[in-house]
């Protein structure tokens, strides 16, 4: 619920308009910043994934109250035994398909299945520009030539994927070597991720191997001013908003404001819980209910969480997101990312919080503060 312009609260109804499935509870990988850390599932280990009958329930469901896309992340969503079948649900139902994998089940024929969709935006992570480091950083040998084989195939069947690269001590000074990797490859665009302090982020923050502050400040007015000059893919640096050029953001050429949406979006784990999203998996906190039980219009209309979500956000943001002049564009950045650190939905943005202490946050993009 909302308050209108003269202090009365509102029924406001919020649009579902996206649903972020996480597939299934294993993947192939087993990376050392992983924010959800999913069991290892190589060899004969077997873990459980989304119900495909729960899944075309919860789009039937889901459709009115505005659905209009999905993204399929995981685990790692191409693991699920009944992919094909998923993807063929999601044309029937003319939603936009959105896709984060590792790329290492991304063969030809999946590729062309994926490309067949309406809208597809597939997004591949990568971590560095050879073998040895992008192994090291997602703990199995062998997945560089896999996850390049599986860009390929992306590329084949008309795609544009985007390459993700999340930022470390052990790989800052690939930055511009993925660059040059994504553009012989053929992908889109490159993203620049910056590792969060969660789950397993949160142990390589704690052993020193991501990078500082300062380190990060410095790489993102490099790859926005300097580096994005040198290629013709587009490149995103994944820090919050005010640390990004207006003119990237605004504009003919500004690439908006990267928010997840999360007041018009809603988790559904493999086990068929419904979450904030895939932070559910640590937090239990952030779950709903149960898909097999619970009606989807209940849980979206209902529940205490995301009720506060929107009567709250963006007002209740607290320290230097309660003061910054662009909270209504970036939300508090990652409010999962928030509540885990802290157990506040309101609670500020680490990153930000961080800047500030050190002199590093422009005080251009804050209110005064006393
Ligand atoms: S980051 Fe992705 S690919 Fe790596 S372990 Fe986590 S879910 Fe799997
Ligand atoms: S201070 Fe908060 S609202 Fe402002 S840019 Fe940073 S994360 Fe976003």
């Amino acid at each position: 619920m909302d308050k209108d312009k003269t202090g009365k609260t509102e029924n406001r109804k919020y649009s579902l308009n996206q649903i972020y499935f996480y597939l299934t509870e294993g993947c192939n990988l087993r990376c050392r910043h992983c924010w959800i850390a999913p069991k290892y599932q190589g060899g004969s280990n077997y873990y459980p994934s989304l119900s495909f009958d729960l899944f075309c329930s919860i789009i039937k469901q889901a459709k009115p109250l505005g659905l209009s896309g999905v993204k399929l992340t995981g685990g790692e969503p191409l693991f699920h035994p009944q992919i094909r079948e998923i993807l063929e649900e999601i044309r029937a139902n003319d939603l936009r398909l959105i896709v984060e994998t590792n790329g290492l089940l991304c063969t030809e024929g999946l590729a062309r299945e994926i490309a067949a969709c309406k809208n597809p935006f597939v997004s591949v992570s990568l971590d560095a520009a050879n073998a040895e480091t992008h192994e090291w950083m997602r703990g199995v040998s062998g997945c560089f030539e896999a996850t390049k084989e599986g860009i390929r195939n992306l590329v084949k069947a008309g795609l544009k994927p985007q390459v993700i690269m999340t930022m470390a001590r052990r790989n800052k000074d690939q930055i511009e070597g993925i660059v040059r990797l994504a553009e012989s490859l053929g992908a889109g665009s490159v993203k620049f991720n910056i590792l969060q302090p969660t789950v397993r982020g949160e142990q390589m923050h704690k052993r020193g191997e991501t990078l500082t502050i300062g380190e990060l400040v410095e790489l993102g007015a490099w790859v926005e001013n300097s580096l994005s000059d040198s290629t013709d893919l587009r490149l995103f640096y994944d820090h919050p908003a005010a640390f990004r050029p207006m003119s990237k953001m605004f504009g003919d050429s500004g690439d908006g404001c990267s928010t997840c949406g999360i007041l018009g979006i809603l988790g559904v784990l493999a086990d068929g819980s419904y979450a904030l999203c895939g932070i559910g998996m640590n937090v239990p906190d952030l779950v709903f209910g149960e898909a097999s039980s619970d009606r989807l219009k209940d849980v979206w209309e209902t529940t205490d969480v995301l009720n506060a979500l929107r009567s709250g956000l963006t007002d209740r943001l607290e320290g230097i997101c309660g003061d910054c002049l662009m909270k209504n564009f970036c939300l508090g950045s990652c409010i999962a990312q928030n509540y885990y650190l802290s157990k506040s939905l309101w609670a500020p943005f680490w990153f930000c919080e961080e800047a500030y202490k050190r002199g590093l946050f422009l005080e251009t993009r804050l209110r005064p503060r006393s």
